[in-house]
């Protein structure tokens, strides 16, 4: 048995989804995480018996998604044991990613390891369903003819995108900001597309986790759990565990950004008044940045953005990084709020890692505001110590979210 499974009956009760777990697609994640990795280690970490594995393993060679690096310790077979060392075979799958994170859309196919082949991204000018599927489409038609491969080299598709998605009908419930509802975005992709194998679709933020915990299991494994936040149109902060069974985000896609702030403040955009989002999402940052040369304040920006109604967060962050002082007060306000929102959601379910994913803290500027602000709001007897990181730059435009998603499916449901 799988260790973590144990949860499964309290998670099903809890009518959260895809709790399945198996030993070949524990054996595989196995390797996936934390390969080169001897066949001996993988029994010790699963509690399985050396056979079992060996015979899992053996079909998961032939089938070509593993492959052994190492023959140097070969001691000779002895009940089909090898001493040999176990990795993921990265050219046996290539997988496609789409995401919709804040005005940036990004595309790009990958092989099992999440190295890019091909991308497109750009940003978001025309807020249409249709036409932000349609933008999604052509560039995987561009992607896969870059990356020389054809749809049926492609083992899944993972869209991410912000809102709440039902992610088992592939369906995107609601977008307050896109003021988008009831969207069959999987049947709509493949119908544009023609591509005819799995498509999973998933909240933004949550895929960026799923990424996080597929591409850098090691780092973030030392603890039970992490709390991935990202700040884009909207504000979310989903929860992963470690050392479970149960794949994806235990607080579902963690809305954080309705969490309500001032009840007499700010309209947002879903109907209430004074959210987080109204006060420190790109969406809040570009209206007030909007309002601020409205009233012939933010000059710099004003001079940098083509269009003074439709600024974008890269000339905004240009705008600040160049002196405007108007744009930074705006900016530090927001991230004041979000300090504070970051602290309530620390002091409230303790994970071991916070990641924040914002390109606000490219700047050290911003990055040492958010500290020293969340360290005053933290600061009290039940701090124990969540160690914060920052997303890297590179991170923003691409499509790696929904590469893991794709992948994630792929190892939750190897045959
Ligand atoms: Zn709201």
């Amino acid at each position: 048995m799988v260790r973590g499974e144990g949860n499964m009956q309290f998670l099903k009760g809890n009518n959260l989804p895809r709790v399945k777990s198996s030993n070949q697609s524990a054996i595989l994640r196995m390797i996936y995480y934390y390969g080169p990795i001897q066949r001996a280690e993988i029994a010790e970490r699963l509690e399985l018996t050396l056979p079992t594995i060996t015979t899992n393993i053996n079909k998961m060679i032939e089938d070509g998604l593993v492959r052994q690096v190492s023959a140097a310790h070969m001691t000779g077979a002895t009940n089909g044991r090898r001493a040999g060392l176990l990795e993921i075979n990265a050219a046996r799958e290539f997988f496609v990613g789409v995401e919709l994170v804040g005005e940036q859309w990004s595309v790009c196919v990958a092989d099992f390891c999440g190295q890019i082949l091909s991308s497109r991204g750009g940003t978001v000018r025309d807020r249409d369903y249709e036409a932000v599927m349609r933008q999604f489409a052509d560039s995987y038609a561009e992607c896969l003819a870059e990356s020389g491969k054809t749809s049926e080299n492609i083992c899944g598709v993972g869209i991410g995108l912000p809102g709440l998605i039902d992610r088992e009908n592939g369906i995107l419930w609601m977008n307050s900001i896109f003021q988008w509802s009831n969207k069959k975005v999987s049947q709509d992709f493949a119908a544009l597309t023609g591509y005819e194998g799995k498509i999973t679709v998933e909240n933004n933020a949550t895929a960026r986790g799923i990424s996080a915990q597929i591409f850098h299991w090691k780092e973030l494994a030392q603890g039970k759990s992490f709390a991935y936040m990202l700040v884009a149109s909207g504000i979310a902060c989903p929860v992963f565990l470690n050392n479970s069974s149960y794949r994806g985000s235990v607080v579902g896609t963690g809305e954080a950004g309705h969490m309500v702030i001032d009840p007499h403040g700010r309209p947002c955009a879903c109907g209430n008044r004074g959210c987080l989002e109204a006060y420190a999402s790109e969406y809040s940052i570009i209206t007030e940045c909007i309002n601020e040369m409205r009233q012939e304040r933010a000059v710099t920006l004003r001079r940098l953005c083509a269009d003074p109604e439709k600024p974008t967060m890269a000339e905004i962050l240009r705008a600040q990084h160049e002196g405007d002082c108007d744009v930074n007060r705006v900016i530090e306000e927001a991230i004041c709020i979000l300090a504070i929102a970051m602290s309530n959601i620390i002091n409230f379910t303790r994970p071991d890692t916070m990641l924040i994913d914002c390109r606000l803290f490219v700047s050290i500027h911003n990055r040492n505001l958010l500290l020293n602000k969340s360290k005053s709001a933290l600061c009290n007897p039940t701090f124990y110590g969540a160690d914060i990181r920052f997303a890297e730059e590179g991170n923003f435009a691409n499509a790696l979210g929904g590469v893991a998603v794709a992948i994630d499916e792929k190892l939750e449901n190897v045959q």
